[in-house]
C-alpha cells in the first residue's frame, strides 16, 4: 500500500475534508515518522521501531520562520487558510517545544491572518504533560482521538505503546471542561487474523457513553480515505456514518461527519 510523509514543516494549503482550506504545519521529521501510536489505518505508514540514527525534529525557531514565510506569501496571494492545522508525520504534541511554537504560531496568526482558526490533530497520549494541556488549551480546535471506549480495541486498531491506559487518557479528555473535540476513525475488516470493527453494537453504545462523559464540544467522526499500511481494511459507508452521526446527536453533541 502506498502511504506517503509530508517533506516539509509547513505544507499545503490542502483543501482538508473536516477543517476547509488547511495550511498543514508539520512538527516532526519530514523524512521519517513519529508517534506513540502505530495505527493500521495511518496515512504516513507504519511507525519506525528502531531507528539508526535519532529523528531530528525541527527546532522552534525553523518552524516560526518557515510558517512566517508562508503566512506572509499567502497574504501576498490574497489566499488565507481557513486553519493552520499541525499535523504532519506523527504526533505534534510530542514536539519537547510544543508549547512554545503554539504561542508563535497565534502570534503570527494574529498579526497575518487573524480569522484562520488553529487545530491540532492529537491522538490524545501526551496529555499527562501540562505544558501539552496549557497549549492544547489556547488553540481554537483541540481535536483529540478516541477511536473505541474499549482498551482493547484501541491496541488492535491504533497499537500504542506498552504503558498506554485508556481510563486515564479518558480522565485527561474530561478535564478539558468541553474544550475539545473528539475524533473517532470508524473502520472495518481483518488484521494479523483478528476481525477489526468499532462499529459493532456493543462499540458504538460504551463509545456514545464515554462521549456524554467527556462532553466534547463537537464530534468528528470519518473513515478511511487513502491508502493505509495494513491490508484488509474497509471504509464504512457513509449512511453508516450518517446513522452513527444520528445517535451522537440524539444525545446532545454536535457532530461533523467525512465519508
Ligand atoms: S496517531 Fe495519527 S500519526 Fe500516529 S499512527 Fe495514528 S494516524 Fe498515524
Amino acid at each position: 500500500m502506498s502511504t506517503f510523509l509530508f517533506d516539509q514543516i509547513i505544507f499545503g494549503p490542502v483543501r482538508s475534508r473536516r477543517l476547509g482550506v488547511s495550511l498543514g504545519v508539520n512538527l516532526l521529521p519530514t523524512d521519517s515518522k513519529v508517534c506513540s501510536f502505530d495505527c493500521i489505518y495511518c496515512e504516513c505508514g507504519w511507525t519506525p521501531r528502531k531507528r539508526q540514527t535519532k529523528a531530528v525534529l525541527p527546532s522552534r525557531a525553523e518552524v516560526r520562520l518557515k510558517m512566517e514565510e508562508k503566512l506572509a506569501q499567502m497574504v501576498e496571494n490574497n489566499e488565507l487558510p481557513d486553519v493552520i492545522t499541525f499535523a504532519g508525520n506523527g504526533e505534534p504534541t510530542l514536539h519537547p517545544e510544543f508549547e512554545g511554537i503554539i504561542d508563535d504560531t497565534i502570534e503570527l496568526r494574529n498579526l497575518l491572518t487573524p480569522k484562520a482558526r488553529i487545530a491540532v490533530l492529537s491522538n490524545a497520549t501526551m496529555l499527562h504533560k501540562q505544558a501539552v494541556v496549557r497549549a492544547l488549551l489556547k488553540v481554537d480546535d483541540n481535536i483529540q482521538k478516541l477511536d473505541s471506549a474499549f482498551e482493547e480495541t484501541i491496541r488492535r486498531i491504533d497499537c500504542p505503546a506498552s504503558n498506554f491506559k485508556l481510563t486515564e487518557v479518558v480522565e485527561s479528555l474530561k478535564s478539558f471542561g468541553g474544550k475539545v473535540i473528539i475524533q473517532t476513525l470508524f473502520l472495518k475488516g481483518n488484521f494479523k487474523g483478528e476481525i477489526i470493527d468499532n462499529t459493532t453494537e456493543e462499540e458504538l453504545a460504551a463509545w456514545l457513553k464515554l462521549i456524554a462523559g467527556i462532553g466534547p464540544s463537537q464530534v468528528m467522526i470519518y473513515t478511511i480515505d487513502r491508502d493505509t499500511p495494513a491490508a484488509g481494511l474497509e471504509k464504512v459507508k457513509l449512511d453508516e456514518l450518517q446513522r452513527i452521526a444520528d445517535r451522537v446527536r440524539e444525545i446532545g453533541f454536535a457532530v461533523q461527519v467525512s465519508g
